[in-house]
């Protein structure tokens, strides 16, 4: 018992003389262990942060995309402020004969004389006159539509040139174009002859002819001979 006693006071003489330095082990004890729960509870954190902080640093795929679907891909068409508007080609016919000699010109409102029938009428063209045999060229690209003979005007020859225009050449030698051929401006489409009875006392020569919509027309709309 006694020396149970004796020990118990060695002890408390030991406590009662380093009293400070075991509360200051304590404490360093206890700031120990708080700073290792701060550093676990810190590196707990940075091992979750990784997926959040990616996350913030790389905008989502909307937020990339939608500054691009501000700006137009495509620069829109500018208004063109004087657009060129396509003039139609103007239609000019080429002088049916290559040697020009008018024996008796359009005059749809003059009666003028034919001296074959005695008589004052209109003349619904312009008689080219020449030698028998000279050619005859059409006077605008077209189709040939016709071709006939009578004995008032003898062989004709008719070109549809378009919905509108159609030109024809009286007075001419058989000729050697067929109906469906397609003939270029300037092309031979016959020669000038004597086969028209009705201008017979003329001579050698082709009556040409304009029609628009099928009506008599001027032919110097399109043609242009001279001071014409
Ligand atoms: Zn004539």
């Amino acid at each position: 018992m006694e020396k149970k006693r004796a020990t118990n006071g060695k002890f408390k003489t030991f406590l009662k003389k380093n009293v400070y330095y075991i509360i200051m082990g304590v404490c360093l004890i206890a700031i120990a262990a708080m700073i290792t729960v701060a550093l676990v509870v810190k590196d707990n954190k940075d091992a979750v942060d990784p997926a959040g902080p990616s996350q913030d640093i790389t905008p989502p795929a909307d937020d990339v995309v939608k500054p691009d679907d501000d700006k137009p891909t495509v620069d829109p068409t500018p208004i063109d402020p004087d657009p060129v508007v396509p003039t139609p080609t103007a239609i000019v016919f080429a002088c049916p004969v290559a040697d020009v000699n008018i024996l008796k010109d359009y005059s749809i409102d003059t009666l003028v004389w034919n001296g074959t029938l005695k008589h004052y009428a209109v003349h619904t063209g312009i008689d080219f006159a020449g030698n028998d045999g000279d050619s005859v060229m059409s006077a605008y690209s077209g189709t040939v539509s016709n071709i006939k003979y009578d004995v008032l005007n003898g062989y004709t020859v008719t070109i549809t040139h378009n919905d509108k225009l159609t030109t024809t050449y009286s007075s001419l030698n058989e000729p050697t174009v067929t109906v469906g051929q397609s003939v270029l401006k300037g092309e031979v489409i016959g020669t000038m002859g004597v086969t028209a009875t009705n201008e017979y006392l003329d001579g050698a020569h082709v009556h040409f002819c304009l029609y628009e919509n099928g009506e008599v027309a001027n032919p110097y709309a399109y043609l242009t001979i001279g001071e014409k």
